[in-house]
């Protein structure tokens, strides 16, 4: 989004200007920044993670995390694509480990940029780990995850005191490739809100063990593709028909189960910039919540 200009030199050294003045650190050789991209804006990225962009001599990158940041990078950088999606290794996660700790070894400045945040759902831990087995140094820098800033996209609050105290992150594909083997019952019974990651494949059947352990299947839901990015697709159904949006959405897609969805209706302010109506009372309640 945005006019796209020619970035170069002087916009690294402006991004390094910025950096310095506010005391930010810098990507020193031999050492791993794991850093999130956020879900797709460019804008969600934080200054770490730009600046580590700017200062990189190699760069290890996720399918999911931003091109256009990329364009940051010094000329020389060397970039990686090491990214998987839907469960596809197109890049084995032991070769990226590897790699990064073998470019570390050589002094190289290295930058693991992860879509979202590193440590939600996206392998940042295991990769940590195996630099921590290696004795190299390293930064987590932290993103907005696709579970919450994708989701504002939608105009979906996270948490709203009217609609959901508590929310829960589940990934709907677990490492053998089915849908998570959890209590499903006491996630219908205690979590008002459910966001579910990677949950293409299993989202039906996961609506279904929902509705089975109590959920109205008339509950709200929303399918959210390509969040935060100019082709950013919004579906609202409900828990019953969920598997079927699912279906019919593209990827990346996000999911969001719960009445905090309906709020989308006053909240949609990406919608509102094309146009569409905002409703001040989504809830129905003609009314704000006490305040204080
Ligand atoms: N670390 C990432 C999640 C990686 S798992 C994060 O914190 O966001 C990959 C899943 O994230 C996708 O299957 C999808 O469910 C979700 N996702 C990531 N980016 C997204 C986007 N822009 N729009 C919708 N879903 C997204």
């Amino acid at each position: 989004m945005g006019s796209v200009i020619e970035l170069g030199p002087a916009q690294r050294a402006a991004v390094k200007q910025i950096a310095d003045s506010l005391g930010l650190p810098s990507l020193q050789r031999g050492w791993v920044w794991l850093a999130g991209a956020g879900p797709g804006d460019p804008g969600l990225a934080s200054l770490h993670t730009v600046h580590a962009i700017t200062e990189a001599d190699v760069i290890l990158t996720d399918a999911l995390a931003s091109p256009e940041l990329l364009r940051l990078a010094r000329p020389d950088a060397r970039i990686v694509d090491a990214g998987k999606r839907g469960g596809k290794t197109s890049h084995p996660q032991a070769a990226t480990t590897r790699q990064m700790i073998s470019f570390a070894r050589k002094q190289s400045r290295v930058l693991r940029l992860k879509g979202g945040d590193p440590f939600v759902f996206g392998r940042g831990g295991e990769e940590a780990l195996a630099l921590v087995k290696a004795g190299i140094p390293f930064r987590i820098v932290p993103g907005v995850t696709a579970g919450i800033g994708g989701i504002a996209y939608a105009g979906i609050p996270a948490t709203h005191r009217d609609t959901n105290q508590a929310i829960t992150f589940i990934t709907g594909t677990s490492s053998n490739g089915r849908a998570p083997d959890l209590d499903w019952e006491a996630i219908a019974r205690g979590s008002p809100t459910i966001i579910l990651y990677m949950a293409r494949r299993h989202a039906a059947e996961i609506a279904a063990r929902l509705i089975a352990a109590g959920r109205d299947p008339g509950e709200p839901a929303a399918v959210i593709s390509n969040a935060s990015l100019a082709n950013q697709v919004t579906t609202v159904t409900t828990l019953k028909a969920l598997g079927e949006a699912v279906s019919a959405a593209d990827t990346p897609a996000i999911l969001v189960i719960g009445e905090n969805v309906r709020l989308a209706a006053g909240l949609d302010w990406v919608g509102a910039m094309s146009g569409r109506l905002l409703d001040a009372d989504p809830l129905g309640r003609n009314l704000l919540s006490q305040t204080g």
